[in-house]
């Protein structure tokens, strides 16, 4: 398409060839999911803007500067939602969901943010988000990192290094915020043009830079893991106990935070080598403050989002055929009442077999055209219907990937006969 309209900058079809790796991901991380005993919820893709600067926080990259905002013919303002969290949070308050009970809950769909598209980044892009409620522990924490390296594990996704950390109490980051806002300061003239902009507003982040320039100076700064207390030390080393148990392997990584204020103790995520800058594939938390930050009560909560885009990429990698299905017969149909008759005949085999992923030549075309066809979907066997075996009530069978003899057998013995082909 020379001069057609064309996709938005950032976001992308996921064309037929690579939708088998989005459904074996999805199947995957849902069926883990469920024996963990979470429940879907799904959430509008549009939302208040007010919800996304309450709970996001104004000073974040994402509402100053990524959020696709719009006043609706209402003149409300609305937002695509940037991310799950806000969406889910609000959802639960809304149903009463946090009254007296604990929630495990996971939503799957796009996310939209304006930022510089480039490999692992794009503006559309889609996250499975888990969120819970309502328990304060160390156990839950766990269970959740225990669940993705499952997910990771059934999947076949190999290298995925954990990393782990502390933001520790609300108390205990501001005293270190006011540490490290010191420590950067004394050394202004290193800090890149973002980090200067966040010096005041988001100092935390910085810790995150993606700068190599800045490595060394990050390297050397004081380190949130001194500023913990007894509490925040003991819930940490209750999640590592856990994930030492289990056999889980982990690294500390000091600079791992969440700029935001609502955050607290547990963050984590999981990183890849093979997907250059935008490594992270997984990264969660907990937000113990961020039910009340929207008006609620005080309710515990910690979840994660991954970024399916590059789990795909991975899975790409690792196991290109995953959830890949070839067609497995080929329905040839010559001339029109064999056209016709041929959509009846491909109605009894799926009774017969709703397991097999049957395919009716529709639209005619000779034999040599229907054959080109029936090799291209890659159907091991087609089944040929012309007048003559119209006429006599049968079909032929032609292996089409190997060189198994022709069969001509009766309609009524088909399902047998593939019965032995296609065994369970
Ligand atoms: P980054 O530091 O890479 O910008 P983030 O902190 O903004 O990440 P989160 O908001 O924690 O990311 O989102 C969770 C996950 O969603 C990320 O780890 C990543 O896998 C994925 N993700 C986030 N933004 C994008 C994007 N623009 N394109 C593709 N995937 C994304
Ligand atoms: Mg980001």
């Amino acid at each position: 398409m020379a001069k057609g309209i064309q996709a938005i900058r950032g976001m992308h079809d996921v064309l037929p060839e690579r939708s088998p790796l989005w459904q074996f991901l999805e199947r995957h991380v849902a069926a883990v999911l469920a024996a963990y005993g979470y429940r879907e919820i799904r959430m509008p893709i549009l939302e208040m803007t007010e919800l996304f600067r309450r709970s996001i926080g104004e000073v974040t990259d994402i509402v100053e500067k990524e959020m696709y905002t719009f006043d609706d013919r209402n003149g409300d303002s609305l937002t695509l939602r940037p991310e799950g969290t806000a969406g889910c949070v609000r959802a639960a308050m809304e149903h009463g969901l946090l009254h007296n009970q604990v929630q495990r809950l996971w939503y799957r769909g796009p996310m939209f943010r304006h930022e510089r598209p480039q490999k692992g980044r794009y503006r559309q892009f889609h996250q499975i988000g888990v969120e819970t409620f309502g328990m304060p522990g160390p156990d839950i924490d766990a269970e959740l990192i225990l669940m993705t390296a499952r997910i990771w594990q059934v999947m076949g996704l190999p290298d995925l290094e954990l990393q782990l950390n502390s933001l520790g109490t609300p108390q205990e980051r501001a005293a270190y915020r006011d540490e490290l806002v010191a420590y950067l300061d004394a050394h202004h003239d290193q800090l890149d043009e973002d980090s200067r902009r966040r010096l005041h507003s988001n100092p935390l982040r910085i810790l995150d830079s993606k700068n190599p320039q800045m490595r060394d100076l990050l390297q050397a700064a004081p380190s949130l893991m001194s500023r913990l207390g007894e509490g925040s030390k003991g819930h940490l080393d209750r999640v590592r106990a856990i994930l030492d148990k289990a056999g889980v392997v982990y690294v500390m990584n000091p600079r791992l935070v969440r700029g935001l204020d609502y955050y607290s103790l547990t963050v984590f995520e999981w990183v890849s080598d093979r997907l250059g800058a935008q490594g992270t594939v997984c990264a969660g938390g907990r937000y113990d403050g961020l039910v009340e930050q929207l008006g609620g009560r005080s309710i515990p909560a910690v979840g994660f989002a991954m970024g399916l885009e590059r789990l795909v990429a991975l899975l790409e990698e690792s196991s290109p055929e995953a959830g890949a299905a070839a067609i497995d017969v080929y329905l040839v149909l010559l001339g029109d009442a064999a056209a016709q008759e041929g959509l009846i005949l491909a109605e009894e085999l799926r009774t017969a077999r709703p397991d097999l992923r049957i395919l009716s030549n529709c639209g005619g075309g000779g034999t040599k055209a229907q054959f080109k066809r029936a090799d291209r979907s890659g159907a091991r066997y087609a089944l040929v219907m012309g007048d003559d075996e119209l006429a006599h009530g049968t079909v032929a069978l032609k292996a089409l990937r190997s060189d198994e003899p022709q069969l001509k057998v009766g309609r009524d013995q088909l399902g047998e006969l593939l019965q032995a082909r296609f065994a369970n």
